[in-house]
């Protein structure tokens, strides 16, 4: 008798705490590939996801390896959430090693996809990475997209190679659309909570909205051919296309393959041919040769841009929302 007035005492505090692995088991398990889509995938799941991030703050998406320990954060995952666009080459290995047998989206599916800059790799000139604005439609739109398909490269009318620009959430626009996709995603694998996605969309767009008329209304002051700067690696085309500002660079779309002393001499050329005043430094880049390239011109390091990654708390981008902002501000600064 005693013994079962044990477990009757007992029994409550056992069922509360079941309750509470329950919680916790109830909530969806996703990954993002890097730190920028892991801040727009949580503004959608909120508190209803458990979120992962592979790529951290100021880390580098291009040359990462996965680390052991993602295989059983992707084994675990209900939803996957890439950029898509080839940014991640490193993630079909990945999934695949994991045995991932979950969701899996592009959260890029649907934009309009700019074409990188010439890649040095692919042919030898020398003439510098100036940002392409040509657009065309991606493909894949609507699809759940396979960042493995062969579509992201194309020839140009002169022979030449270009990849497609992954680095596609330097367009508020575009970010409206990644941000859609992944509401679709989680009301997909979780239809019980469609109207709580759709609600932090909802609030999500409100607030992209409000910072995309603010940027254009702080470039408006700065005249056109003002508006041109210098950077590590060529992330911003389609933050040109967007808001007009002319990027040059000393590295392709990727930060794997190093600057050489012609690229060096070409972006020192059009410093002085174009009058360009600011060149900026990256949170993800080896930034010496943009010092080297501000001590050998008239060009001031206008400040850091934040191009791949989040930054820390305490940096001024640890959200999306923040890193569009400073970058903007920083620009505008430079170039007044
Ligand atoms: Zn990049």
């Amino acid at each position: 008798m005693r013994k079962y007035i044990k477990i009757f005492l007992w029994l409550p505090l056992l069922l509360s705490l079941n309750a509470v692995n329950a919680a916790a088991e109830n909530k969806l398990s996703v990954v993002a590939s890097f730190s920028i889509l892991g801040d727009i995938t949580a503004q959608i799941g909120g508190d209803k996801i458990e979120l992962t991030t592979l790529v951290g703050n100021n880390g580098d998406a291009h040359t990462y390896s996965p680390k052991p320990n993602d295989v059983k954060k992707v084994a675990a995952a209900d939803l996957v959430v890439l950029n898509g666009l080839g940014f991640e080459g490193w993630l079909p290995r990945l999934l695949e090693s994991s045995h991932f047998s979950g969701m899996k989206i592009s959260a890029s599916d649907g934009i309009s996809s700019l074409q990188g800059a010439c890649s040095h790799s692919k042919h030898q000139d020398h003439e510098v990475h100036h940002e392409h604005a040509d657009e065309h439609e991606n493909q894949h739109a609507g699809s759940h997209g396979d960042e493995n398909n062969h579509e992201h490269e194309h020839a140009d009318s002169h022979g030449h190679h270009h990849d497609i620009d992954p680095h596609a959430w330097h367009s508020i626009k575009n970010v409206k659309v990644y941000a859609a996709n992944i509401s679709r995603a989680l009301s997909i694998i979780d239809p019980d909570n469609i109207s709580y996605y759709q609600h932090n969309l909802a609030v999500y767009e409100q607030k992209l909205n409000t910072l995309d008329s603010k940027i254009k209304t702080m470039f408006a002051s700065i005249p056109q051919e003002q508006r041109k700067v210098i950077v590590p690696h060529s992330a911003f085309a389609y933050f040109q296309r967007d808001y007009q500002v002319s990027f040059y660079s000393l590295q392709g779309t990727s930060t794997e393959s190093e600057a050489s002393a012609a690229d060096i001499a070409a972006v020192i050329d059009q410093v002085r041919k174009n009058e360009i005043k600011a060149v900026f430094v990256e949170n993800i880049s080896d930034n010496r040769l943009i010092e080297q390239i501000s001590a050998d011109t008239d060009a001031q390091v206008g400040g850091k841009l934040f191009s791949d990654a989040l930054s820390n708390a305490d940096q001024g981008a640890s959200s999306y929302l923040e890193l569009m902002e400073h970058n903007a501000l920083s620009l505008v600064n430079a170039l007044k």
